[in-house]
């Protein structure tokens, strides 16, 4: 008998059996997979919250085989406007990086047994054992020692996002929505890199292309799912190339310069928040919230998940009944994630952004504390929440370009705000009501900030070290 059971041993799973196992519990830990095991359906991008974790969990020290860079900026292009700023720091890390995902996952899972954990490879969990109603463990074929069964107090969904578990306990799907962006992406080799993110939108295209370990990059480009160009690597290369050429000559020119070290891949997936726990059970990471990988946020979210679900069985194995504990998990969790996710959506529609946006993105890269503000927010460092406020967004409009850069709908905007006389309530609530309807989902975020001099949340400052 186990305290817990988790299905599924690569992020979610092994962070959170590590974490579970170092508290002293008895965790098992499967996953049909043997390591080492190489995932080519992921980039690997971390933004600075899963840095943090993986630091604190001593989880980057098992990394030191790779040369992996710190990557302290990200930059948002779109048409001429050109944001870059540093990111925001997490407990003093104000860096991303990314990891191999194949050593990435294999320190997790080490740094799970060497905390305590059993960790059993090769092991399909294919049934849940219950008892009136209440899952009370799992039962499955290993590739070594054929059919097997283990009980547990909990039994924890980390198999990704086509759970088994979630299909088993009937989890519900909320907040879905299917495939937004489809992209092709691979590893390349020689490209003279900046510590940066890159990332471009123009013609419905997204670019990007960061510098990942022992001198790789990442390049790829997201389209809308209807204007996925199809065709044979040599196609891919000069779409891919083309893309590029059509946001930052200068970069294009440099990837003419360096090679493509790896077959093209191909990335999409549905967008769905799921019901995380029920009786006897739970979900992690990608099972219980799948998300398009166009904010590259899936594994920072997913160690998010596990750090608040071991505490969450912790209170259940300790204080008081396990479904009492596990009570408010699914809202914390999407309290937590809700907005990004909703922001992530928003995003990979891969739209061309409106003038108005356009002139925003540009008076950001006039406003220091509104850029960092706006990378830290896809960086998942600052909350949609915290960012999308009447404040903020008034004081943005004071950074604004001239005429010839500027819409007339954004100028009226700024008169609004700063040229009636006297500043009446009513100009102000209805520039904030037309910013707001230019921000699709996060406009409704804007609206329902507090009004400026009354009290409530402040504008936000990007967390600093
Ligand atoms: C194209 C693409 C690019 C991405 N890029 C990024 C990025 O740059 N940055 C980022 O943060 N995120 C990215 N993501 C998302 C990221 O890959 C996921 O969020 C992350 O892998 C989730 O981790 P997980 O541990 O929850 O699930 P998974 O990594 O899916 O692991 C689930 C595990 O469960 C096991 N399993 C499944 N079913 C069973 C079963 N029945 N029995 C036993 N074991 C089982 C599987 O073998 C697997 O090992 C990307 C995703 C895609 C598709």
């Amino acid at each position: 008998m186990y305290d817990v059971i988790i299905v599924g041993a690569r992020i979610s799973g092994s962070a959170l059996a590590m974490v579970l196992a170092d508290r002293g519990y008895r965790v098992l830990v499967v996953d049909r997979i043997t390591f080492p095991s190489p995932t080519s359906s992921s980039t690997n991008l971390i933004h600075p919250p899963g840095v943090n974790w993986l630091r604190r969990w001593g989880i980057l020290d098992r990394l030191n085989e790779h040369s992996i860079p710190e990557i302290t900026h990200y930059s948002l292009q779109s048409g001429p406007a050109r944001l870059v700023a540093p990111l925001p720091s997490v407990e003093g890390v104000g860096y991303a990086l990314s990891p191999p995902r194949i050593s990435l996952d294999q320190a997790l899972a080490d740094a799970a047994v060497a905390a305590g954990a059993e960790l059993r490879e090769g092991v399909s969990i294919q049934e849940l054992l219950t008892e009136n109603g209440v899952v009370t463990g799992v039962s499955g074929v290993s590739k070594t020692s054929g059919k097997m069964s283990e009980k547990a107090t909990i039994v924890v969904g980390a198999d990704g996002k086509n759970s088994r578990v979630a299909q088993l306990v009937d989890a519900r799907k909320y907040r879905d929505q299917p495939v937004l962006s489809k992209s092709s992406w691979t590893y390349w080799e020689g490209l003279e890199q900046e510590p940066l993110v890159r990332t471009y939108r123009k013609n419905r295209r997204h670019p990007f292309s960061w510098p990942t370990h022992d001198g790789l990059s990442i390049v790829g480009v997201a389209w809308p799912t209807d204007t996925f160009p199809t065709g044979d690597p040599e196609q891919t290369d000069r779409s891919v190339i083309e893309a590029f050429t059509d946001v930052d000559p200068e970069f294009a020119e440099r990837l003419r310069q360096a090679k493509r070290g790896d077959r093209w891949l191909t990335g999409s997936v549905p967008n769905f928040l799921r019901t995380s726990h029920g009786p006897g059970w739970a979900l992690v990471g990608d099972a219980g919230a799948t998300r398009d990988p166009i904010t590259a946020s899936g594994i920072t979210h997913a160690l998010l998940g596990a750090d608040l679900l071991a505490d969450a069985i912790t209170d259940g194995l300790e204080n008081r009944p396990m479904a009492e504990a596990m009570a408010g998990y699914t809202a914390r969790r999407d309290r937590l994630i809700g907005d990004h996710y909703d922001y992530t959506r928003d995003y990979a529609r891969v739209a061309d952004h409106s003038p108005e946006e356009r002139a925003l993105i540009a008076a950001m890269s006039r406003s220091p504390r509104h850029g960092q503000a706006m990378i830290g927010l896809f960086a998942t460092v600052v909350p949609p929440e915290q960012f999308y406020t009447r404040d903020n967004f008034r004081e943005l409009f004071g950074y604004l370009g001239g005429a010839g850069e500027v819409p007339w709908t954004s100028r009226l905007v700024r008169w609004l705000i700063e040229g009636v006389p006297g500043r009446p309530a009513w100009a102000s609530g209805t520039a904030d009501r037309l910013i707001a309807s230019k921000l699709g989902p996060m406009g409704e975020l804007l609206l329902r900030s507090p009004v400026p001099g009354g009290s409530g949340r402040r504008p936000v400052s990007a967390p600093t070290a």
